[in-house]
């Protein structure tokens, strides 16, 4: 607290931190308080900061995270000592590998106790322990240095390759007392956080040329694409040059799923043949196959180029060569090349665009034709077509997802209409995004949020309906329930009397968790009880929670990444 008996006015760690962080427009915390933090929450909200506190610190840091990738600003989570620490570490390294912007400010013990490993009180060298695991990792020791710490950290986690940055300070710092004038000198306000990186005009020239000659060219859009806010170019770049489109999962709505241009139901078929690929801000890493391989038409590899627009320039030729590397931000990049192409560019070839169409088309309807129908007990198609529905009539709503068939289906039938409403498992395919995301896109957007949970993925963060409830958010949280992972029909082998690993409680009723918190829980065993709840749900803008029951059978051994489990594998071969 500013001492007032001093005839200077002074202010402490605590509020230079606080200050810190509002003069660079950050308006929320995510986090969980307890030592040394807990004061510097209650400060914080003094200070008209939000503070959204959690039940376990994974879930805040993954709300900070997708916060991150919503805003382009950091989002910020916040840790007590050691295990905390470690709780949100998890997340950190999750942003970092998602490139999503976010800084994870933890309370330490005392570095002189810590160094000489005397015991101290939760005590862990958690700077050294994080480096290896984000962006940029830095400690602050003196009140004086909380300003630049805080810049470095913010300019750290937006600029090149967004990512996540560990800010270490303990616990005597916040107690720390300057002169308050001086304080609020030593603070910055970092300009241009994130600056524009303009490529190369020889660059952008070798792009349009491979472009111009492509006899099937394809434009693969990641969720790097959404992150940079460059909607409208993007746009401008699809249309522009006729080249049929495929998003990646968190890319769907950038261009509505019901584009002309979309190729998302052809896409087996876009990837083998195409002969000139277009990456924005997607990575060739295992989602696509690595570039390589029967997914991309075996032999026919020899003769594709690839074209990728990223702002991290070592990105280029990480699985196949690159021939036409653009390196600058999404929004520049995808700027020079809709200038250069002038005019009177030529679409993409006819013959290839309609054989893609055609595909897709014939694809469109059989999806159709499965989802129109209505079976005995509902699994996840019948459920899915009733959501798709209110999904189309919300576009506004985002829309969080995981589990392993809950998230494959979902994907592929549940079209998107705006950009960064989709938010799911992400590079990692991680299970625990779930309830965090869910808060911070509440939060972030005060929008609707519908939340499609398998039952095991729901289980990592779904201590947080409480939170939910707690600060009244519109999410609508859906337990796709087939009492276990994959399936809930296993049995032991061995006969004995625990139920196979991959089991749950049979019938168990995940609405009741929500009703205990004052949310609203409702049963659904049909696709018209689901989308009654979920109307309902988005209408009120109450916490809820549908259980909605699954045919038991239903599902597969890992969704569709069956083939990554090792046995699967071997057999392969
Ligand atoms: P997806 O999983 O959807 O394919 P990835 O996370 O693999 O997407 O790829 C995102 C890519 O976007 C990363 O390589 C990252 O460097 C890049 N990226 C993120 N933001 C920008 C930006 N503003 N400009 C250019 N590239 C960006």
């Amino acid at each position: 607290m500013p001492n007032e008996s001093a005839t200077q006015e002074m202010t402490d760690g605590f509020h230079l931190v606080i200050d810190a962080l509002k003069l660079n427009g950050i308006d929320t915390i995510y986090g969980l308080p307890g030592i040394p933090i807990t004061d510097l929450t209650r400060m914080a909200q003094a200070e008209g900061i939000r503070v959204i506190s959690f039940r376990h610190e994974q879930n805040a840091g993954n709300a900070a995270a997708i916060a991150g990738f919503l805003t382009q600003k950091p989002g910020i989570c916040l840790t007590v000592s050691a295990p905390g620490f470690l709780n949100g570490l998890t997340a950190l390294a999750n942003a970092t590998t998602n490139c999503f912007p976010m800084i994870l400010i933890s309370g330490s013990s005392e570095r002189e106790i810590v160094d000489l490993q005397q015991g101290d009180y939760e005590e862990m060298d958690q700077l050294a322990i994080a480096k290896p695991l984000c962006k940029a990792a830095y400690r602050v020791l003196h009140a004086e240095d909380i300003g630049v710490g805080i810049a470095r950290a913010i300019r750290s986690a937006v600029s090149g390759r967004p990512g996540g940055v560990y800010l270490d300070m303990p616990a005597k710092l916040f107690s720390q007392t300057m002169e308050a004038q001086a304080g609020k000198r030593s603070l910055i306000k970092v300009v241009d956080a994130a600056p524009r990186q303009i490529p190369a005009p020889d660059s952008v020239q070798r792009a349009l040329t491979l472009l111009k000659d492509a006899k099937r060219p394809l434009i693969l859009l990641g969720k790097g694409a959404a992150y940079a806010q460059a909607d409208a170019s993007i746009r401008a770049l699809v249309e522009k040059s006729g080249i049929p489109y495929l998003p990646m999962s968190m890319a769907k709505g950038l261009l509505p799923d019901n584009h002309a241009q979309s190729a998302s139901a052809a896409r087996s078929y876009v990837l083998a043949e195409a002969d000139v690929v277009l990456l924005v801000g997607a990575r060739l890493n295992w989602l696509l196959s690595h570039g390589k391989g029967k997914t991309w038409g075996g032999d026919k590899a020899k003769d594709r180029k690839f074209i990728q627009i990223d702002i991290a320039p070592t990105e280029m030729d990480s699985n196949v060569a690159i021939a036409a590397p653009l390196v600058g931000d999404i929004g520049s990049c995808v700027s020079a090349l809709v200038d250069g192409m002038g005019a009177n560019w030529a679409k993409a070839p006819a013959d290839w665009t309609s054989a893609v169409y055609e595909r897709r088309d014939k694809n469109v309807v059989k999806m159709a034709e499965t989802l129109s129908k209505n079976p005995p007990v509902m699994n996840f198609h019948s459920a899915l077509a009733a959501i798709r529905e209110i999904v189309k009539a919300n576009p506004e709503a985002v829309l969080v997802n995981e589990g392993a068939n809950t998230l494959d289906f979902t994907r592929s039938i549940v079209d998107m209409y705006q950009p960064r409403k989709r938010l799911d498992v992400g590079t990692w395919g991680i299970m625990g995004i779930g309830m965090g995301y869910a808060v911070a896109a509440a939060v972030v957007t005060g929008k609707p949020v519908i939340a499609i949970e398998g039952d095991s993925a729901f289980g990592f963060s779904g201590m947080e309906v409480e939170t939910i409830c707690r600060y009244k958010l519109p999410v609508c949280v859906i337990v796709f329930n087939n009492n276990g992972v994959y399936r809930g029909t296993d049995v032991n082998p061995s006969g004995g009397a625990d139920v196979a690993p991959t089991v749950f409680v049979k019938g168990a009723r995940y609405d009741v968790m929500m009703e205990a918190f004052g949310g609203v829980g409702v049963n659904a065993t049909t696709p018209a009880e689901l989308s009654k709840a979920l109307k309902e749900a988005i209408a009120s803008g109450k916490p809820t929670l549908i259980n909605a029951v699954i045919d038991e059978t239903a599902g597969t051994e890992s969704g569709r990444i069956t083939s990554l489990n090792p046995q699967t594998a071997a057999q392969k071969k």
